[in-house]
């Protein structure tokens, strides 16, 4: 497995790969691997014959009151991870090698960057869009492989790739869980004993809703209460939303129907966790 640090370096990694015709996978990741990382380099190893992953935490899509330097960087234990589970290359470049000048070029994908998430996190989505971008230039993959579990990441993504007409297509793998339900995050390192036990009741709320929604309720307002009311067990978990949505569109709606997106957002002690589950409800 090779490694860069620099753009120049993977540039010239892959275009010895891509001269040899082979296709390339793309993961992008902001390190601290772990088992849903793997499974979308597991993924890029089937479908793809060159497999790079990126590990970069990018500052962009940080808030100002959002810890960026608190964020866990085992970068040797990463580079481990990606050996073993068949990466070709691993670009990890550092923030002076991404951004050598203040950033005044952004890619702002409006309304579908406005909700959820990008309600409490303003600039996320586009510090995210404008990363990607970036990646995708430097690293010109074939196919790109991001999770489920950032649902509205990828909507965001699929629709600058289609409004830009980037040359990629986007793979999205299904979201790892811890074995009680947590969806696997790098974040999780920061709940505390008591924190990490109340965790799953993000899932358990989500899969309340599924059990509604299959004994026949359609009512938004009805199924948003029950996954409260699960949430609200723990008194250590402040909800920042519950959404109900078209997953194509990101709109509210009031009746589930169609493909609908359950997402969900909290803070739990020092973390903020999100988590979403994807119906077809017919
Ligand atoms: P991150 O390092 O958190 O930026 O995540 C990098 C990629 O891994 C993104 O496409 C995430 O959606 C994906 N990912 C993170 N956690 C999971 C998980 N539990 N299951 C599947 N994919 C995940």
């Amino acid at each position: 497995m090779q490694i860069a640090k620099t753009i120049e370096d993977i540039k010239m990694i892959i275009s010895e790969a891509g001269s040899f015709g082979k296709k390339i996978g793309f993961v992008p990741t902001m390190g601290a691997l772990h088992a849903g990382h793997i499974s979308l380099i597991k993924k890029a190893k089937q479908q793809t014959e060159f497999v790079v992953v990126s590990i970069f935490v990018n500052p962009t899509q940080f808030g100002p009151n959002e810890d960026i330097d608190k964020y866990p960087r085992p970068f040797e234990a990463d580079l481990e991870i990606c050996k073993h589970n068949g990466a070709d290359a691993v670009f990890a470049p550092s923030a002076q090698e991404m951004y050598p000048q203040k950033n005044l070029t952004w890619i702002n994908v409006e309304k579908l960057s406005e909700s959820l998430c990008g309600k409490t996190r303003p600039n996320h989505f586009r510090g995210v869009a404008t990363v990607c971008a970036k990646l995708f230039n430097i690293v010109q993959p074939d196919v790109a492989y991001f999770g489920q579990k950032d649902a509205q990441q990828v909507i965001v993504i699929k629709r600058m790739i289609a409004d830009l007409n980037l040359p990629l297509r986007i793979v999205v793998c299904p979201t790892v869980r811890e074995s009680d339900g947590l969806a696997m995050s790098s974040r999780n390192k920061y709940l505390n004993a008591e924190q990490r036990k109340d965790a799953p009741l993000l899932y358990a709320a989500l899969q309340e809703a599924e059990i509604f929604i299959k004994a026949g309720e359609r009512k938004s307002d009805f199924l948003k209460e029950q996954i409260k009311k699960i949430l609200n067990i723990s008194s250590q978990i402040a909800i920042d939303y519950i959404s109900i949505v078209n997953a194509d569109t990101l709109d509210e709606i009031d009746e589930v129907k169609g493909k609908v997106l359950i997402a969900l957002a909290v803070k739990l002690g020092p973390a903020r966790l999100i988590d979403n589950i994807l119906l077809d409800v017919k």
